[in-house]
This record gives structure tokens, sequence and C-alpha cells, in this order.
């Protein structure tokens, strides 16, 4: 989808999504940092204002993909990044408060799967949890010893024309929620593709095998 496209159409978060990520922007960057943020981003609706917790659709992707160019534009690509990923780790752990039920993450029944199950049932019920609540649509394909997370309509690059993949609070969420479904270990976590810089979709790449 091209970026003139794009801007015609209006996708959202739930509300309850758009207020986790922007309380992980704030614990990341404070509150003059995400108030600046906004202000750049031209959203000044969301300053001191962050969207209610329910489920209603109100957080707008295109919102989203404001706040992660402007990140960029005050920071710098580089530094930019770097938040962007510990924003997206820090939305995992929010998220697991709200969501967690609905994920199924906190039963006994997912705490004993080994490992390997582990990892492909968690990733799976995150994709069903973005296609079912929101409008993000992602779909999984594993393989045995990669799993591809390709986002075909992704909030974290809404509207905005990169030179390379951007989508860094996607990645820093899959981060973390690896790192918490494997008890602490890391794994390579990539984006290999964005629709940002033309692709049809934005695929970041799991290795299976963690790296410590
Ligand atoms: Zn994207």
């Amino acid at each position: 989808m091209t970026e003139s496209t794009q801007e015609k159409q209006v996708y959202y978060y739930p509300n309850n999504m758009g207020r986790i990520i922007l309380l992980s922007l704030e614990e990341v960057i404070g509150r003059n940092g995400i108030n600046a943020i906004l202000n750049l981003a031209n959203l000044h609706h969301l300053i001191n204002n962050i969207p209610p917790n329910t489920y209603d659709l109100g957080f707008r992707f295109n919102d989203l993909g404001r706040i992660h160019q402007a990140l960029d534009t005050m920071y710098g690509p580089r530094a930019g990044r770097g938040l962007a990923l510990r924003a997206g780790r820090a939305c995992f752990k929010h998220g697991l408060r709200e969501f967690g039920s609905i994920l199924g993450v906190s039963d006994l029944a997912f705490r004993l799967l080994p490992m390997k199950m582990k990892i492909t049932v968690g990733i799976e019920a995150f994709a069903d949890l973005f296609n079912n609540y929101s409008d993000q649509v992602v779909w999984v394909e594993e393989k045995s010893d990669m799993i591809y997370w390709h986002s075909e309509r992704c909030p974290a690059c809404w509207g905005r024309t990169t030179d390379s993949p951007c989508c860094h609070l996607s990645v820093g969420l899959l981060q973390e929620s690896l790192f918490w479904v494997s008890g602490g270990k890391n794994f390579m976590i990539e984006e290999v593709n964005c629709i940002a810089q033309g692709d049809s979709s934005c695929t970041i790449n799991v290795t299976r095998q963690p790296l410590d």
C-alpha cells in the first residue's frame, strides 16, 4: 500500500493499547519528553490526555506512525531506534497486565509447556490479540528454525516512508515477549521487510534458538 493510499484509510488500535504505548514511552523518555514528542507529531489532543482504559477503537494507526517518526526527528534515527525498542519492551510488561488473561499465558497449562511450545503458542496468541482486538493484520509463519511475524497492516510505520525497516516498537515488543516466555533468554529478532520502505508487509524474523 502506498503512502497516499494509507493517508485515506483510518485504522485503529483500541484505546487501552494506545494508553499502554504512551505510558511505556513516558517511562522511557519522561513526561517532558513525551509532551515534546506529541507536540512535534502535531498530536496536541493527546498531551496530558492519554486514551482511557477501554477496548473502544480510538487510537489511530496514523498517530502511532507520527509518534514513531517524531522520535527519529527529535533524537536522531539511531537514538530514536533505541528509545522505540525500549518503549516496545515496556509495552509488553504493561500489556501482560492488561491482556494476560486474554492471551492465556498466565494459565497453568501454558506455564507447564516446554519452552519451544511456549514460544509457538505465545506468539500465535499475540497475533490473535492484534487481529481480534485491533485493525492490525498479522500472520505468523512457522519454520523449523525461524518464526516470521508478518504484519500486513502495521500501525508502527503507518504513513511513513523510510529507507530501512523502522518498526522498532514492534521489535522491542517481540523481544520482551520472548524474553518473558523463555524465562529470561534473548533471541535474534530483526525486522527485514517494512511497508515504510515499500515492501508488502512488515516482516520480523525471530530465530527460535536463543542467543544465550
Ligand atoms: Zn511497519
